[in-house]
């Protein structure tokens, strides 16, 4: 269970919140056998069912019981834009005044769904709009793999309009083949209930998907890295944005406390169980800031040892940030120097920010409590 259980009302446990060991320990206190929960767990998570009467092979009297005390409650979204370029992005409504998003990318040959793993972050990384709101609460596990339940169900929804499907027949075609925590906050910073969420990711009897194809990205809690390889190893994405010490204690302030040798060192120990056998380095370019020739070379010797891909995020703007964008022609300069050394390196398009759903500019519009407060209700309001 989650340490908050911010869906579900004080007397009714939220189901999405548990693993499938937590809802078989949860179903044994019912006196219920495993695979009863494992037969509520599909239905929940392969069906995108939230109502025990439709669970017609689950018996009747246990149906009745789980009415009772229990809940399917994901996230209510408030509101759901669609950019230009395919991307789809949903602001849910966590209470509280809280909102976080989701954002759904269409590829040709997959879909990624980029979840939130926290409303706000308290890391405060210098170039980052979710950064700047502050931490309002952790997600609870209900509400970070709900954006997945959610997502499947309503893209699933959009599908099966799409084509010439009967009421009631399927196309199984998976729609989200790729997940990565890079939403609003720091996955890490909520460890238990990430965690929970990664395993029905994960799990057959939930979503299914391989390991290799969740990705965790992390600013460097390293202690908290060392766990995940331990617990649930998945892809890593490590958000560097600096070559050296001096420029990421400014841009990446949980530096301070894990700097670049330590950071590094976690890196390799990471990769000792890793589903994949290199780290992705994220690096925002910003204008003047760290994406000289020189800085590039320096990163270059940085991560010698450290297999790794890099992947170049150019900036994206939000108000009074004091940042400004690389130049196409410095980032691909930037990229050079990379690639010259041997190291695969993407600069990573920049999707949906018609919509503001673009790295970092996720909830830009809401970043001061009393402004979000506003911001919700105007958003309820319209629904
Ligand atoms: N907290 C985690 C994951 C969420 S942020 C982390 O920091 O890794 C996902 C990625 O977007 C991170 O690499 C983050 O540094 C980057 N990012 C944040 N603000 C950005 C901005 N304004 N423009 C481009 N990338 C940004
Ligand atoms: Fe938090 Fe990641 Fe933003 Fe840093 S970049 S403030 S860790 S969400």
């Amino acid at each position: 269970m989650s340490e908050v259980s911010g869906m579900s009302t004080s007397d009714q446990v939220n189901l999405l919140d548990f693993d499938v060991d937590g809802l078989v320990a949860w179903f044994a206190g019912l006196g219920e056998k495993p695979f009863r929960a494992r037969q509520v767990m599909r239905w929940m998570h392969h069906e995108g069912c939230d109502d025990f009467d439709a669970m017609t092979d689950v018996a009747k009297s246990l149906r009745a019981k789980l009415k009772d005390i229990a809940v399917i409650r994901p996230p209510v979204p408030v509101r759901d834009s669609i950019s230009a370029d395919g991307a789809r992005k949903w602001l849910l409504d966590v209470g509280n005044a809280n909102a976080v998003e989701t954002v759904f990318i269409p590829e040709t040959n997959r879909g990624t769904l980029c979840v939130s793993s926290q409303a706000g972050c308290a890391l405060d990384c210098a170039f980052c709009s979710t950064g700047k709101q502050g931490f309002n609460r952790n997600l609870t596990a209900a509400e970070i793999i709900g954006q997945l339940w959610l997502a499947n169900k309503l893209l699933g929804a959009a599908r099966d309009a799409a084509t010439d499907l009967e009421a009631g027949e399927k196309d199984n075609g998976r729609i989200i083949s790729n997940v990565v925590m890079m939403g609003m906050g720091e996955p890490l910073a909520n460890f238990d209930n990430v965690v929970t969420a990664l395993r029905l990711m994960l799990d057959d009897h939930a979503y299914g998907l391989s390991r290799r194809r969740v990705t965790v990205s992390t600013s460097g809690i390293v202690p908290a890295m060392d766990r995940l390889r331990e617990e649930c190893p998945v892809a890593l994405a490590v958000s560097l944005h600096a070559s050296n010490d001096t420029l990421r204690d400014r841009l990446v302030p949980i530096n301070q406390k894990y700097p670049l040798r330590e950071l590094m060192a976690a890196c390799q120990r990471y990769l000792e169980r890793a589903p994949r056998d290199f780290v992705t380095f994220e690096y925002v370019m910003l204008d003047g800031v760290n994406d000289s020739e020189a800085h590039a070379r320096e990163l270059v010797a940085l991560v010698r040892d450290t297999p790794c891909k890099f992947n170049l995020i150019p900036f994206n703007p939000f108000p009074s940030s004091g940042f400004l964008r690389s130049s196409a022609e410095r980032i691909r300069r930037f990229a050079g120097i990379l690639i010259d050394a041997g190291i695969v390196t993407t600069t990573r398009k920049t999707r949906g920010d018609d919509v503001d759903a673009a790295c970092g500019q996720l909830a830009g519009q809401v970043q001061d409590k009393t402004r979000r407060t506003v911001r919700l209700r105007q958003v309820t309001e319209e629904r």
